[in-house]
């Protein structure tokens, strides 16, 4: 077979090689061992929550080593892409931080541009390089047209089942593997449509071993099946667009999910066959979530966590999700932030290593947890700005309560904050209306149990005697000897400790007088430190409430 002339037969326009390419695309100029990765998403909808651990892992391998981080689209399938997808994709990474220093990026118009010299970053437009590249397969002997339509795949697939042999395009089942160019020739002449197959020279027989930087030694046959990389419509298929792009874009490091490890033995033949060097796998296990005992994978449909943006509406903080991903990404990572409790994370020495071989347990529970430590840690003012930020998209009205005064939300978001074991009243966002409402008149509610043990004439008492002698200036033991008064003066005890050796002398103690007043200013039980509060307020406010409370007790 002339395989020159076939080549020109199928790629007539074609006139550039893959080393016009090369030349085109230097190796990188980058320090030693400085790692290129790349985030390669489908934008086939919405962006997975498991995306978030593959682009850590990208973004953390490259930024740790001096490298370099991109952004590719895999936009080979249009049948499948979801329309503003790419930019919704773009926008999502930002928002958890996930800086990619190449790529698709998008201009001040909101519009999809590329960004950087290794481009274009969306396979819909590197068709030229795909056909190069695969006519240089085909000028090799190492690649071919097959004109099969679906029903004669199909009739094959069936043969091969009654056989009980492999199945697949292969060995002697690959018919157009032998074609001659004059069955070429007529087959294109009569317009049947045709694909270009990859003719594998592999032998299951053979092993194919190589170390994956998170699954250890990989140890498989070879692979024989002559798989499709160009389409009907010349547009790659994911393994071909995969050899192509990996090599053209130096990437060093390949992080994928590990339902590829199955093809991997078709990349590595196509690699070696181009004579290009393998870049290092590093093939992910499945985030997994528990489900009434039993691990499954989080699902598109079952589970609104599978979409990024869930945690984005929920008010999840950036921090707190990377900080929740990584440690899930590395095992040592809990160790390491005990050690370090105020490091930044950038400061971890991430390591593929410490990956988990198989699923790891996504788990919100710990996720809430780890997200009140990391919220509880950051300064009121940056609780502020993410959370008005959160607020102006999701909760208007809330916005507007927090940005009226914004001096007086930061001093409430302070509180309890800066200290050796800081207050961990609030994981998300969306749990802060509820947690400053009585700090806003419109979102104050009544409600809460005035102590049983005390009547409406006691609780009378206490709002007249406290209003009686409240100064704003007080410090907070002062404050509190003024409550100790008003319980003496209404016959309560002066502290516990005075009323439980003295049982049946006191109707209650000064934690009732507090209780009284905490019902009566927040509307609830349960509030942070209430002299803290009534500062906050202003004596204005408190009086307000307390005046209110007296005509209500
Ligand atoms: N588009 C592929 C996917 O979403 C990318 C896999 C890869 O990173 O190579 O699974």
């Amino acid at each position: 077979m002339d395989t020159l002339a076939l080549a020109e037969l199928l790629f007539p326009t074609i006139d550039k090689t893959p080393e016009d390419y090369e030349a085109l695309y230097p190796a990188r100029n980058l320090p030693e061992g400085a790692r290129v990765t790349r985030m390669a998403p489908s934008p086939t909808g919405f962006l997975h929550v498991g995306a978030l651990f593959g682009a850590l892992t990208d973004e953390r391998q490259a930024h740790r080593t001096g490298g370099v981080c991109m952004l590719r689209i895999e936009d080979t399938d249009k049948k499948r892409e979801v329309e503003g997808a790419i930019g919704l994709f773009i926008k999502m990474f930002g928002r958890f931080g996930i800086h990619f220093d190449e790529g698709a990026a998008l201009d001040e118009n909101g519009e999809v541009i590329d960004n950087g010299a290794y481009g274009p970053y969306r396979q819909s437009q590197r068709g030229a390089i795909y056909q190069a590249c695969a006519k240089k397969l085909v000028q090799m002997g190492r690649a071919y047209p097959c004109f099969c339509t679906e029903e004669e795949l199909t009739a094959m697939r069936e043969k091969q089942e009654a056989a009980k042999v492999t199945p697949g395009y292969w060995g002697e089942w690959a018919v157009w593997r032998n074609a001659s160019l004059e069955d070429v020739q007529k087959a294109l002449a009569e317009g049947k449509s045709w694909v270009v197959r990859f003719r594998s020279e592999g032998n299951p027989e053979n092993r194919v071993k190589l170390t994956d930087a998170i699954k250890g030694t990989l140890d498989f046959p070879e692979n024989d099946q002559d798989i499709v990389i160009l389409k009907s419509d010349g547009i790659p298929t994911y393994h071909f667009a995969h050899v192509v792009d990996d090599h053209l874009m130096h990437t060093t490091h390949v992080v994928r999910g590990d339902e590829w490890l199955a093809t991997l033995p078709v990349h590595v033949e196509m690699f070696r066959t181009l004579g290009w060097k393998l870049p290092k796998y590093c093939h992910t296990a499945t985030i997994m979530k528990l489900d009434g005992g039993s691990k499954r994978k989080i699902s598109k449909r079952k589970d609104p966590e599978a979409d990024l943006m869930w945690f984005v509406r929920e008010g999840y903080s950036a921090a707190a999700i990377r900080e929740y991903v990584m440690t899930l990404l590395n095992s040592n990572f809990e160790d390491w932030r005990r050690a370090n409790p105020d490091a930044p994370l950038e400061d971890f020495p991430f390591s593929t290593n410490k990956m988990s071989v198989s699923g790891a347990l996504f788990d919100m529970q710990k996720l809430s947890d780890v997200s009140k430590n990391v919220v509880c840690r950051m300064k009121a003012e940056d609780v502020y700005t993410q959370a008005l930020e959160w607020a102006q998209e999701f909760d208007p009205a809330f916005a507007a309560l927090l940005s009226r005064d914004p001096a007086y939300s930061i001093a409430i978001l302070n509180i309890g904050r800066g200290d050796p074991k800081p207050r961990r009243d609030y994981g998300v966002w969306k749990e802060l209306p509820e947690y400053m409402s009585f700090f806003f008149d419109e979102t104050f509610r009544t409600g809460a149990q005035y102590p049983q043990n005390l009547s409406a004439e006691d609780c009378k008492a206490i709002f007249e005697k406290f209003m009686e002698t409240y100064d704003e200036n007080d410090d907070s033991q002062g404050w509190f000897e003024k409550l100790k008064a008003i319980a003496g003066a209404i016959g309560l005890a002066p502290d516990t400790k005075t009323f439980k050796k003295n049982p049946g002398v006191y109707r209650g103690h000064v934690g009732d007088v507090s209780m009284v007043l905490r019902v009566a200013l927040t509307g609830r039980e349960n509030a942070p430190d209430l002299y803290t509060v009534m500062k906050l307020m202003g004596k204005a406010r408190v009086f307000a409430r307390l005046n209110a409370a007296q005509v209500n007790a």
